[in-house]
């Protein structure tokens, strides 16, 4: 079987399982196999009753007794029994799951593994996997490979379909040039690939995974050099000048330019009227004010009798852009038109008309840029907002649809330079490290649910005072998880609790974006106090006015999603406050927390992370969506990455030439469009 097969030739794979595959993005035999598992299951050796403690996993071995059959209590189905060992008893308790009653013998030994929760003043153990002790050992001598899933498929059906695919498939392509493979001690790809699913010791996959990633990283390098090298003979078609107009425009702002921020509009400018063709990263921590250097950018460019784009990654955000711009440009003759999935069928045409009839002259949209029926007239520059880089299809298409356009890139993720002049070696990089002069610090702190009265009074102090508020919950309704705090009810006991004043509304990603941007217009205009909010509102939302943040199960996101979200305040010159809620208290995210207490700075939290290196990948660069690596993390694999770009400069032209060939060649389509991929919003 070839590796570009469907995951729905492999025995046992009906259509109703490769649909469930395909939801995980493994269409085919090659995508399945690198469908790494997320985690790894460590059987740890069973402990005594008497040392387990809330809040954990426990795993005891013990004897059974007092079964008590499944009974009804309010429409929950309840098994209980007692596990005693030598140390103590505790109660273990199964909601709903009335068949584990057949694993269970009065009498005899079993391991027991469940999490510890606290009923009155007892511990008991619930839901708790039931193993034979014979089983339990058995497990114990392998790491047990964890996918991540969907509703529907099983870790044992993805392991079966694994098994049979590795057996029945013929080799990887090895796109590494063995050369390289001897030098930085690289296994073969076959054997990392069957090693990640099926590890015989975490030293060896942990061996595996360094392979994989070096690969991932190296065959990065490869397609950044071959970006860097196209990019250099790239001459400018579009003739921009500089009008005056920009100067104006700065004098008119309301406030001063920081130095940074003249800085990099000075690089930008250098390099539109180059003659060459401008690739540009802005590098910005949150609230640093990249809008108005990419305002400018598109100023000069529309009054050089250009089109300009700019691509922002939600809706919402899009909106604010296409008022502050409409608003901003109006005095200079620029016409701004807005571009979004949502519109109307007619009112998309309409807007496709006048663009290509260079009636508008900066373009403001989301993904939708990059629709094939749009046609712009003379596209000479693309921007994208806190968004991915601009892949090579984006820019083929973009090239395809004007002249051959200068791109700018804004992104807020706190990268360290090193890592950034890697990662973004196609394209020059600037930087706004200062925050406005006259901002003030945000007041931080992170706090228990108690303390959530407090928090209500607070806000409520800040709205008299005119200002306004977020309260940020991680789930929209109660159906998806009930211990967590939802957007809909939580609005609804606000409502209550407030009365007529502060107002509350609510906002999430299910409502209609109609909806959505009259909620989020009203919140600007001040006639909403307090908005309650999914993380719709995360990225790039501008209401200098709102001075509190709250966000309600902090433990559940990201540091950098938190910092994101910490920036929709401390955007005026007055005092913001960010209070930061945990629902379930552990130390590790007390620990994660407490680094938004020590800084304001994306850079310091993105250096406090490496020196934690806490579990998984809190700050890892996928979570900022950034860029995606299947398997690497670029801050936690920092060292392999620079073995991967030292590898690939080390290479003479030819010895590149043919790895794009293979790349091409061996079935590494994926690969290429990994890259070419990077918009998937
Ligand atoms: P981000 O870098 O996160 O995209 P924005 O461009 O949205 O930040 O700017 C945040 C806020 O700061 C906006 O309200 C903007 O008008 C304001 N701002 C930008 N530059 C300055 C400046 N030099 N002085 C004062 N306020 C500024
Ligand atoms: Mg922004």
């Amino acid at each position: 079987m070839e590796l570009t097969d469907s995951v729905s030739e492999i025995k046992g794979i009906g259509e109703k399982t490769q649909n469930l595959f395909n939801k995980l993005g493994v269409g085919s035999v090659g995508e399945l196999l690198t469908f790494y598992p997320s985690r790894y299951d460590t059987f740890n050796d069973p402990g005594l009753i008497s040392d387990l403690r809330e809040g954990e996993e426990g795993v005891v071995c013990g004897l059974i007794s007092k079964v008590v059959e499944p009974r009804y209590t309010s429409r929950i189905k309840i098994l209980t029994c007692q596990l005693t060992d030598p140390s103590g008893s505790i109660e273990c308790v199964w909601f709903n799951q009335p068949f584990v009653k057949y694993e269970l013998r009065s009498g005899y030994h079993f391991i027991l593994r469940g999490r510890i929760n606290k009923k009155g003043n007892k511990l008991q153990m619930e839901q708790a996997k039931v193993y034979k002790r014979e089983e339990y050992y058995k497990l114990q001598t392998a790491l047990q490979p964890v996918y991540p899933l969907t509703a529907g498929l099983t870790n044992n059906a993805v392991r079966k379909a694994v098994k049979q695919a590795l057996t029945i498939t013929g080799d990887f392509p090895e796109f590494v040039p063995l050369k390289i493979r001897k030098e930085f001690d690289i296994i073969k790809k076959n054997h990392a690939v069957e090693e990640m699913h099926f590890p015989k010791s975490e030293e060896t996959m942990l061996e595996a995974r360094r392979s994989l990633v070096f690969e991932e990283f190296f065959l990065f390098m490869v397609f950044i050099r071959q970006m860097s090298q196209g990019r250099e003979v790239l001459d400018s078609e579009a003739k921009i000048s500089d009008d005056g107009s920009c100067d104006e425009f700065i004098t008119k702002l309301p406030y001063k330019l920081t130095k940074d921020q003249l800085n990099v509009f000075e690089e930008i400018k250098k390099d539109l009227l180059s003659g060459h063709v401008m690739a540009r990263l802005i590098q910005g921590d949150v609230g640093s004010g990249k809008t108005v250097v990419a305002e400018l950018a598109l100023l000069m460019t529309a009054r050089s009798g250009y089109q300009g784009a700019i691509m922002a990654p939600t809706e919402v955000l899009a909106q604010q852009h296409f008022e502050a711009m409409s608003r901003d440009f109006a005095p200079f003759g620029i016409r701004c038109c807005l571009l979004v999935g949502s519109m109307k069928a007619s009112e998309k045409k309409k807007a496709y008309a006048m663009i290509e009839a260079h009636e508008a002259d900066v373009i403001i949209g989301t993904h939708t840029l990059f629709q094939e029926k749009l046609v712009f007239d003379n596209l000479a520059l693309c921007i994208t907002d806190e968004q991915h880089r601009f892949g090579v299809k984006q820019r083929e298409k973009l090239n395809k649809k004007g002249v051959r356009p200068h791109i700018l890139v804004m992104s807020a993720t706190p990268i360290p330079r090193t890592l950034a002049m890697m990662l973004y070696g196609d394209m020059d990089i600037s930087r706004i490290t200062e925050l406005p002069a006259e901002r003030l610090p945000i007041k931080n702190c992170v706090v228990g649910q108690g303390y959530r009265n407090s928090a209500y009074s607070f806000i409520k102090k800040q709205v008299e005072e005119g200002r306004q508020a977020y309260i940020i919950c991680p789930m929209v309704d109660e159906n998806e998880d009930s211990e967590l705090e939802n957007v809909t009810d939580y609005c609804e006991r606000l409502k209550e609790l407030f009365g007529d004043s502060p107002v509350v509304e609510k906002l999430h990603g299910k409502m209609k974006p109609k909806e959505k941007n009259d909620i989020m217009e009203s919140f600007k205009n001040g006639e909403i106090d307090v908005l309650v909010s999914t993380t719709v509102v995360e990225v790039g939302v501008n209401v200098p006015n709102a001075t509190v943040m709250v966000v309600e199960n902090a433990e559940r996101f990201g540091l950098a999603q938190l910092h994101q979200l910490r920036g929709r305040v401390g955007r005026g010159d007055k005092q913001s406050f960010c209070i930061f809620i945990y629902g379930k208290e552990s130390d590790e995210t007390k620990e994660r927390l407490n680094v938004l207490l020590k800084s304001n700075n994306g850079f310091e939290i993105a250096n406090e992370y490496l020196k934690m290196r806490g579990p998984g990948d809190l700050f890892g660069i996928r979570q900022c969506g950034e860029m995606y690596f299947k398997l690497g993390d670029v801050f936690n694999d920092a060292s392999l990455l620079n073995s991967a770009n030292e590898a690939v400069a080390s290479l003479s032209d030819k010895e590149m030439d043919c790895i794009v060939q293979k790349m091409y060649d061996g079935g590494a389509k994926e690969v290429f469009q990994f890259f070419n991929n990077y918009v998937t919003i």
